[in-house]
């Protein structure tokens, strides 16, 4: 039986209906509401785009792609920084475009700032940095995070690694990044724990943890 989710957009009141085509879900929405359009795994089809970038001497962040008003990427509605690079390669990932470490596109964090927080003003609950592998560029991730939580914006990082992966890595960016991180999704996806997965994650092994830089050490 195929899994549905249902989402309300709090800022627009949008109900979006994750596990339908759009042939599907006439069948069951076309009573109760007026025609749908498709969106992209819940996520917009269309990205703005990016902004020029500009000639930048501190750290800099490869982007795939910036969008708004994701309703699957965390809690509440958000702007999302989908980074470059992602050396995990699990199998079935469902974004095998941000794996190139060569490919998207380098901006200045300050450039990244000003498209997230898109001054047209998008309504979001907070801002998401996923991959490709946010933790493949730790110095620039930990210079975008202090930027997001100065504005006491909260923040959502998805890893594909586990936190006690993370927590054995040697930079210090990575345990400071952790440190300014509300909310962790955690682990490689894994195709065959897909059914079930639910909101926000793409498969039941990923964890939620909230505030992982105040865990104390974590086990093996
Ligand atoms: S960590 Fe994410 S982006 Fe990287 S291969 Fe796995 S699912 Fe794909």
């Amino acid at each position: 039986m195929t899994e549905l989710t249902w989402i309300v957009d709090s800022a627009t009141g949008e109900l979006t209906v994750e596990g339908l085509s759009t042939e599907e879900a006439p069948s069951i929405t076309d009573d109760l509401l007026p025609a749908g359009r498709e969106v992209n795994c819940a996520r917009p089809l269309l990205s703005p785009p990016l902004p020029r970038a500009t000639d930048a001497t501190g750290p800099v962040l490869r982007v795939s792609r910036i969008y708004h008003a994701s309703v699957v990427d965390g809690p509440g509605r958000r702007s999302v920084a989908q980074v470059q690079g992602c050396p995990i390669r699990c199998r079935g990932c469902a974004l095998p475009y941000t794996h190139d470490p060569a490919a998207g596109t380098s901006l200045s964090v300050p450039d990244v700032v000003t498209a997230l927080l898109d001054p047209a003003g998008e309504p979001r609950d907070g801002v998401t940095v996923l991959g490709g592998e946010p933790f493949f560029q730790p110095v620039a991730l930990l210079a975008l995070l202090p930027e997001l939580k100065s504005r006491r914006i909260h923040t959502v990082v998805y890893t594909g690694h586990t936190l006690e992966v993370l927590a054995r890595r040697p930079e210090p960016e990575v345990r400071e990044a952790l440190e300014l991180t509300d909310l962790l999704i955690d682990g490689p996806f894994v195709s065959s724990l897909a059914d079930g997965a639910g909101e926000w994650r793409g498969s039941r092994n990923q964890r939620f943890i909230p505030n992982p830089g105040k865990l104390g050490p974590v086990s093996k």
